[in-house]
């Protein structure tokens, strides 16, 4: 998006960049073919390269969603939330999480993440529930399923794996916490406002990441009380304990609440501490305001006014037909247009910023090293059928073209298609496992 006026050159060999170059002149390449042409023969240039003419459309890094939570997704078959609240959602899950086996979940998991590959996501950090309440085997069986997905998934889609330390885990049985991390889940995450014993449980948490070195990523004052603030403990936190750039808060929806005066001192203390920050736009608008009248508040975090701070916030999925949300596709492009609504950002200048939301600054997050275009890095990339960032917002492009680790994963088709027979295999079998709930109308 650097300068949107030139057409680029770029070369990829054996799976990295290798070459990015402004082209002088709008001059076709010799030997290339369309995109479409090609991707419909797969057919190669007469040097035996392939020299694609993606005839200006917005090439993007792969898309990176900073927060979702794969395990859950596609539950709503099994758990209504019929207030549509967050409190509801987070009741009725942990009763029905028990009943849930390993393989259901790795399904879940499994089906989830391919079609946000299909959109063009190439890297996804999920959090995951941690039932301790219920028991430690029921806990673990979810680490278990997401680390069996993950390696799966592996040469296609990279998973992060968080699994959420539930409110009030200490008077719980914390060792497990331990076992998970052992395990090999890549950070630790929570949601202490939630708790009884936010403070303790935070202090605890960042205690766990310092002894395995890993990560915090946390749920953060996820409600419209405007007093809610364990985003200042975390600040404080994160700043004493050096733990700089290694700790993300995400959903901020009490910050939407409060003064503007409360509200700025609060993001200047995070710009402080150096966090990192995620916006979940869709499940908010859909989960908060559900005990106000009119005027209803909408929950979203201050999105703007945080990027403006110098925090790098990014816009990801949430939840995917489940008791938290019953909509969602994995599609962070359809986020990305739902966070213009939800944060009145629809300028020019805007849409360039939604679309670094959901790309180089989940990459920040993430803590990945090497996503951007550039000769040496890997290349993950999505081509998208619009050729400004207006037409993409305005139209969603259904037709992608998706590259990731080496290798074409999907080739602008309306559904998954995929090119890769594992793929297509993973695919078959995760959609047999879950279905879409169906609300049953009595007779008569
Ligand atoms: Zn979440």
């Amino acid at each position: 998006m650097e300068d949107e006026e030139c057409f680029y050159r770029l070369a990829i060999r054996d799976g990295s960049w290798t070459q990015i170059q402004k082209q002088e002149a709008d001059t076709a390449q010799p030997g290339a073919v369309s995109l479409e042409r090609w991707a419909s023969a797969l057919g190669a240039g007469e040097s035996g390269i392939p020299v694609i003419d993606l005839e200006g459309k917005i090439l993007l890094p792969g898309f990176v969603d900073a927060h979702m939570h794969l395990d859950k997704s596609f539950s709503l078959t099994s758990v209504d939330n019929l207030s549509g609240t967050l409190e509801e959602a987070v009741r009725n899950y942990s009763l029905a999480s028990p009943s849930f086996s390993k393989d259901e979940i790795k399904s879940r998991i499994m089906r989830s993440s391919l079609q946000a590959l299909s959109f063009g996501t190439t890297h996804i950090r999920t959090h995951l529930d941690f039932n301790l309440r219920a028991s430690r085997e029921v806990a673990l069986r979810t680490i278990e399923a997401a680390l069996e997905a993950k390696e799966a998934l592996a040469p296609y889609i990279r998973l992060q794996l968080f699994p959420m330390c539930p409110y009030n885990f200490m008077a719980l049985d914390v060792e497990a916490i331990e076992e998970a991390l052992r395990m090999g889940v890549d950070g630790i995450g929570g949601a202490p406002h939630l708790s009884s014993t936010a403070k303790e449980d935070i202090d605890y948490m960042f205690q766990l990441a310092e002894k395995y070195d890993v990560p915090i990523d946390l749920h953060c004052d996820e409600t419209d009380n405007p007093n809610m603030r364990t985003i200042e403990h975390i600040s404080w936190k994160t700043k004493s304990e050096g733990y700089s750039g290694r700790v993300t808060v995400d959903h901020l929806c009490a910050l939407a609440s409060m003064t503007d005066h409360d509200a700025h001192g609060i993001i200047e203390r995070m710009a402080e501490a150096g966090l990192k920050a995620v916006s979940l736009p869709a499940v908010n608008l859909y989960l908060q305001g559900r005990h106000d009248s009119f005027p209803v508040r909408r929950g979203v975090t201050r999105l703007k006014q945080i990027w403006e701070a110098g925090i790098p916030i990014a816009v990801a999925s949430d939840n995917i037909h489940d008791p938290f949300h019953p909509f969602g596709r994995g599609d962070l492009m359809q986020i990305a247009l739902i966070g213009s609504y939800a944060a009145h950002m629809g300028r020019p200048a805007d849409l360039r910023t939604l679309l670094r939301m959901i790309t180089d600054v989940p990459a920040e997050v993430l803590g990945l090293q090497a996503h951007s275009i550039k000769s040496g890095n890997e290349a993950n990339f999505v081509v998208v059928d619009a050729n400004t960032p207006e037409e993409l917002f305005t139209l969603l492009p259904e037709r992608r073209w998706v590259y990731s680790q080496g290798s074409w994963v999907r080739m602008a088709a309306s559904k998954a298609e995929w090119q890769e027979p594992a793929l297509a295999q993973f695919w078959k079998e995760a959609s047999e496992q879950v279905s879409f709930h169906k609300h049953e109308f009595a007779k008569g």
